[in-house]
């Protein structure tokens, strides 16, 4: 199949090859269809698979084609609602890209910096805007974004959001756009409160599972280290040093654990970068121009900064940290290996993130290969113990963790 297949009208075709697309992904094939009939979806795709033409290319042919309408000042017909500032400014980027042989205009607005050139290029006009919740919400009180010619709202990453505490903001927009609008939900899975919310404001929506398959069909090679905790700094290094080559995104769970690793890979003479959100968007930009232009090869980040992000010619992702949630494993790796590129995705586990590899590969439904032949092996008794205690552990003593952990909630990232 190709793009022309799927009706997609000249100006969007050119662009499309400019891009050298040359086929559509499956997600595209499933989506673009249907919002080309107006119809609300539900899409569950991760990022890699396609998905932000998937929506923006239907969204661009349907506002060109419906510009016959009154003449005059630019309103905002459609919204683009993002969680972090990074896939903001991305899907912005291809909108831009999309539409280029259009006259369609896009504007990108976000928080963590100055409001008013924002507000300077909303003032003139815009026909797409992409937000994040925060921002939005905050131009539209001073009367500044006008969501009431809203047309297709769109609303990315939802499960993100619902992460991230945004989903009540999510609720708010969405009821400040007219009743009958189309909405496109995308989410890379689709827990419980996406669901409730898809629920809430979708219409008769179409339903698109795009499976993992993106994950099987790249070439990734995995593998997976067995190390104790205390010595993954030292396997990190020597992994570095023998080898681990070319551009490189360590992932690890917090923002701590990003600055700690950041200092001891400085301190032995590496050239790093981090991305968490602590930092200011003015950092956060300048940290991936540089991975991005090969200043630096290796990029530290956390999950929930590096969501979204599109690095292209990735060689490598560390786990230094297992994630506790199968998903977001895929996530990472997937940022290693596209468009045909074979890439490496190297895991450490402590005996405590144990239960997480076992998830993870009924998730991916193939074993990671294990490298024993390194010199911080973790020892098979050791591995009993620590396992046997976390059996053990108090049951009160998880419920105070929890509570607490509840209180930290937009901390740790
Ligand atoms: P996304 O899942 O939207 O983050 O897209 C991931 C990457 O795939 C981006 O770099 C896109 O430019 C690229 N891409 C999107 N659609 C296609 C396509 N049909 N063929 C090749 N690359 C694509």
């Amino acid at each position: 199949m190709s793009f022309s297949n799927l009706q997609l009208i000249d100006p969007l075709l050119k662009a499309i090859e400019e891009q050298q697309y040359h086929v559509p992904t499956e997600v595209q094939k499933q989506t673009i269809p249907a919002i080309l009939e107006q119809r609300d979806v539900i899409v569950s795709a991760q990022t890699g698979t396609g998905k932000t033409a998937a929506f923006a290319l239907p969204l661009l042919q349907l506002l060109f084609k419906n510009q016959d309408a009154p003449k005059g000042a630019k309103t905002i017909k459609a919204l683009v609602v993002s969680p972090t500032r990074e896939l903001a400014l991305q899907i912005g980027n291809n909108f831009k890209a999309y539409a280029r042989h259009t006259n369609l205009r896009t504007t990108v607005i976000f928080g963590g910096i100055s409001d008013k050139p924002q507000i300077d290029v909303l003032t003139k006009g815009v026909d797409i805007l992409v937000a994040t919740p925060g921002r939005l919400i905050d131009l539209q009180k001073q009367d500044i974004v006008n969501l009431e010619n809203v047309e297709i709202l769109v609303i990315d990453e939802a499960d993100l959001m619902l992460d991230m505490g945004f989903i009540d903001d999510v609720k708010t927009i969405e009821q400040s756009c007219p009743n009958n609008k189309q909405t496109l939900l995308f989410s890379a899975t689709i827990p419980f409160k996406v669901e409730q919310l898809a629920n809430t404001i979708l219409k008769n929506p179409k339903r698109i599972e795009v499976a993992n398959t993106s994950l099987a069909a790249k070439t990734i090679n995995q593998v997976l280290y067995y190390v104790p905790k205390r010595n993954k700094m030292e396997l990190c290094l020597h992994l570095l040093r023998n080898e681990i080559k070319g551009s490189i995104l360590i992932f690890r769970r917090t923002k701590f654990g990003v600055d700690k690793l950041e200092k001891t890979l400085t301190k032995n003479g590496y050239n790093v970068e981090t991305l968490h959100g602590d930092k200011s968007q003015t950092d956060r930009q300048t940290a991936l121009k540089k991975f991005k232009n090969n200043m630096v090869n290796i990029l530290i980040a956390t999950d929930v900064a590096a969501r979204g992000i599109d690095i292209d010619d990735l060689d490598a992702v560390i786990n230094f940290d297992l994630p506790n949630i199968s998903e977001t494993y895929v996530h990472r790796i997937g940022r290693t290996g596209r468009a045909g590129n074979s890439g490496m995705a190297y895991s450490m586990c402590s005996a405590d993130e144990k239960a997480y590899v076992k998830t993870i590969q009924q998730l991916i439904q193939k074993e990671i290969p294990v490298e024993e032949n390194h010199p911080y092996p973790l020892d098979p008794q050791a591995k009993a113990i620590v396992h046997k205690s976390k059996q053990t552990g108090s049951k009160h003593k998880k419920g105070r963790k929890s509570k607490a952990s509840k209180k930290k909630k937009r901390r740790w990232y």
